[in-house]
């Protein structure tokens, strides 16, 4: 058995009802084998990135994991389409996207999976909810400004 990783995984969805769709992946991220989530960020509203539609829920999540990243990848591709994730055009809206921020210290750069993830210190609807749970992300958060990129953070219910 692998020793157990840190990982960090964004999750986000604008189409159907997305509280509900973070809601039941993390839960189903969290069965996944040898698999615990450690931290959760609170849910996030955010306009769309490079796209149109509605907005977005955003939310980061820490695991410890002793799956591969290759295999954690493939997991988290059967929870998008457990969840009626369609892949059309890029950036279309989505059902639900799950995606590798950070995995322990590893760097990764094969055609499936490149981690860190290459977009993560440009968007605020990633930094922002990965701050909460790694202050040592609050700085980068704070430099790229809400006022930039549209996101509130949603009140607990
Ligand atoms: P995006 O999340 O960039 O909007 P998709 O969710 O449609 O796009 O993913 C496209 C491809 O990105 C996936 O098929 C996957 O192989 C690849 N990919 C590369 N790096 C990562 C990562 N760190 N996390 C998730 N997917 C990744
Ligand atoms: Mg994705």
């Amino acid at each position: 058995m692998r020793e157990p990783v840190d990982a960090f995984i964004a999750l986000g969805a604008n189409l159907g009802d997305p509280v509900q769709a973070l809601t039941h992946a993390m839960a189903m991220v969290g069965g996944l084998p040898h698999t615990h989530i450690t931290r959760h960020s609170s849910f996030y509203r955010s306009a769309p990135v490079e796209a149109t539609g509605p907005d977005y829920v955003n939310a980061v999540i820490a695991v410890s994991t002793c799956l591969c990243a290759p295999d954690m990848l493939e997991q988290l591709q059967k929870i998008e389409q457990s969840a009626g994730r369609e892949r059309s055009t890029r950036n279309a809206p989505r059902t639900l996207d799950l995606d590798v921020l950070l995995f322990g210290s590893a760097r990764i750069d094969s055609p499936a999976l490149t981690v860190p993830h290459p977009r993560m210190t440009q968007r605020a609807f990633v930094l922002y909810p990965l701050a909460e749970i790694a202050p040592e992300w609050t700085e980068m958060a704070h430099s790229l400004g809400m006022a930039a990129q549209r996101i509130e953070r949603i009140e607990p219910p």
